[in-house]
């Protein structure tokens, strides 16, 4: 078995495992011990690649982007997430959920979001199934974010307020878990990242490995080669990256790239760059790396991009890093800001600012001239266009 893949206990090597409180125990073993019968069943594949294929879109295009490719001298390929329905590889992980809830006889969903963009992948796949759903969101950020409020209200997503401590995501997160813990029979909690306890870094990563078992069928289509040179894509919990990286983990010649978010500047104090500011500790039920001070309280983190404004990254990722099979890189809100601009004058592609993280690595790098680096394009930017309004004064 790859030393990349979870064990039988949950851990990816030092980093996974389940550390929840006891009163979650009967929810969390309830998946662990049903999750990979029901993913791995013919019924269940067969409707998961229909959905992800007439109601996402899939596959999503593999683009040779030309004009990026000469400015960088290397073939600079883009997996098109961004062009998912919902905007990003987000509805992947929901859809793959939804039908696993479903066979697990749930009929009421949970989740919790920090900027919505979750949450609206939840609120969807509720709505296409017709399942309850409620979504908990820091009172601050319901405020901050009312047009995903808007789009979750009208799928017929409940939005209830978390009033407690900072009023954003960790407090959304500590309500998710205690609806949970109250309304264990019914219920099933769609987690958005490969974090949270095992099983769900394991199972969020196969429902996002789409976007890697693709990429090697399009390369081999395109360049004669079903693995590329380089595979890059940016983390905040790091669920696009474990897709895009899944199915290239066990091949060493492909190097793997993932980019957090500097924010400020890593060394600013507002920062997301966990593999560079974090230690080792407990966090949303698993052992990883995370943001902490010394006496072990989280850091609040801070990145202009709302999707990798998160103290820690998910147990494969601090694996990775450790054993050094992926790089980790950081981009600055200014980096990430300039190569969205770029790929958007290029390209005529407006990113997400958290793809533009990855984007934005491409101009610390040197090619040789026939690498074939893929690029995740994890989402469009739609979202974000008040950001870069504001930053550029258009
Ligand atoms: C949420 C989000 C991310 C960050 O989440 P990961 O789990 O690290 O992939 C990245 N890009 C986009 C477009 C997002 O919406």
């Amino acid at each position: 078995m790859s030393k990349y893949q979870v064990n039988d206990n949950g851990y990816y090597g030092d980093f996974g495992g389940a550390y929840i409180p006891e009163m979650l125990y009967p929810n969390v073993e309830e998946l662990r011990q049903q999750y990979l019968a029901i993913i791995q069943s013919a019924g269940f594949q067969e409707e998961f690649d229909q959905l992800l294929r007439d109601y996402v879109g899939r596959p999503s295009p593999l683009y040779l982007a030309e004009r990026l490719s000469d400015r960088y001298g290397a073939n600079v390929f883009l997996k098109r997430e961004d062009l998912n329905h919902t905007g990003a590889h987000k509805i992947n992980n929901t859809i793959g959920q939804i039908l696993l809830a479903e066979r697990l006889g749930k009929k009421r969903i949970i989740a919790e979001t920090g900027a919505g963009q979750h949450g609206v992948a939840t609120a969807t796949v509720c709505a296409l199934k017709g399942l309850q759903c409620v979504v908990y969101m820091g009172a601050i950020d319901i405020q901050r974010q009312a047009p995903n409020v808007a789009r979750m209200k009208m799928m017929g997503a409940e939005v209830v307020a978390a009033t407690s401590g900072s009023k954003t995501l960790k407090d959304a997160t500590n309500e998710a878990m205690r609806d949970w813990i109250n309304n264990p029979v019914d219920t099933h909690y769609i987690i958005g990242s490969v974090v949270g306890p095992h099983p769900y870094p394991d199972m969020v990563a196969r429902f996002q490995s789409v976007i890697s078992a693709e990429t090697r069928k399009q390369l081999l289509e395109k360049t004669g080669r079903e693995t590329p040179d380089y595979a890059i894509a940016c983390v905040g919990g790091g669920s696009n990256a474990a897709g895009m990286f899944y199915h290239f983990l066990d091949s060493p010649e492909v190097k793997l790239v993932a980019v957090e978010a500097a924010g400020k500047g890593v060394e600013s104090g507002e920062s997301a760059a966990t593999t560079v500011l974090g230690r080792e500790g407990v966090l949303h039920g698993s052992r990883s790396l995370l943001m902490q001070t010394d006496d072990g309280q989280v850091v609040e983190p801070y990145s202009i991009s709302a999707g990798l404004d998160y103290p820690g990254i998910g147990p494969l990722h601090a694996w990775l890093h450790k054993t050094k099979r992926a790089t980790y890189a950081s981009a600055t809100d200014d980096d990430a800001m300039q190569a969205g601009l770029l790929l958007t004058q290029l390209e005529g592609i407006i990113p997400a600012i958290e793809s533009a993280h990855a984007l934005a690595q491409l101009e610390k790098m040197t090619f040789a001239a026939n690498d074939n680096v893929v690029v995740c394009l994890s989402g469009r930017g739609d979202k974000d266009l008040d950001n870069y309004m504001k930053y550029f004064g258009f």
